[in-house]
């Protein structure tokens, strides 16, 4: 599989998750990509909306039913999903019933996700199709727009919190288990035999431009003290 790809149409569910930002609406961004179009872009609108199920994966099928009414079915069978954050457990169970081909998401969503960070709906023995899901995919610029929304509305918060806390907590991000998403081997044949020390050490994935994986070796970094 060509990795540059997933790589390509993730930073554009970024762009949708920059325009959440603008509008002061939680920054998590998707596009459906189907037979190498983007079909729908979508964020999350649950500000705007004051509505709590207008996440941004509902939004993009919303999308694409409207735009193919008689065979969304099939089409979204064939649609991989680039999210920024890991579908939560309500919209992991829309995407399992869907049948989606695939999921790429970018930071795990610790409080409610549901591809293996608190369910694995993805994966679990249902009766519909599972659908494989890669997590990792810029998972830093993810966590950090989150941060950059949390921290803008808490500016404007009279009970802010110090700005030493502030400066710790853009610095740190937690770590990926990368077993809680997928076995050693899927992790190897999706980012290449040489990097299973990345998901040995559940190490950030480190992307060039391109969307190649750039990860050093420990064994490299030795070779540089
Ligand atoms: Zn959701």
């Amino acid at each position: 599989m060509d990795f540059s790809s997933h790589y390509k149409f993730m930073k554009e569910a970024f762009k949708v998750a920059e325009t959440a930002l603008a509008v002061r609406e939680v920054p998590v961004g998707c596009v459906m990509v189907y037979e190498d179009q983007i079909i729908a872009k979508a964020f999350n609108q649950t500000n705007l909306t004051l509505n709590g199920t207008k996440h941004a994966e509902f939004e993009a099928y919303d999308q694409i039913r409207a735009k193919y009414p008689t065979s969304y079915e099939q089409v979204l069978r064939k649609t991989t999903l680039y999210v920024t954050v890991e579908p939560c457990i309500m919209c992991a169970s829309l995407l399992r019933q869907l049948e989606i081909q695939t999921v790429v998401f970018g930071c795990p969503n610790e409080r409610f996700g549901g591809n293996g960070s608190i369910f694995a709906i993805n994966k679990d023995d249902l009766l519909n199709r599972p659908y494989q899901s890669i997590p990792g995919v810029l998972s830093k610029q993810a966590v950090m727009l989150l941060r950059k929304f949390y921290l803008l509305e808490n500016s404007k918060s009279p009970a802010s919190i110090g700005k030493k806390n502030r400066r710790l907590e853009q610095n740190e991000f937690p770590p990926i288990e990368y077993r809680k998403y997928l076995t050693k081997s899927e992790f190897e044949s999706l980012f290449g035999k040489k990097f299973g020390f990345v998901y040995d050490n559940n190490l950030f994935l480190e992307f060039d431009d391109d969307g190649t994986v750039v990860n050093e070796t420990p064994s490299k970094k030795l070779k540089t003290r």
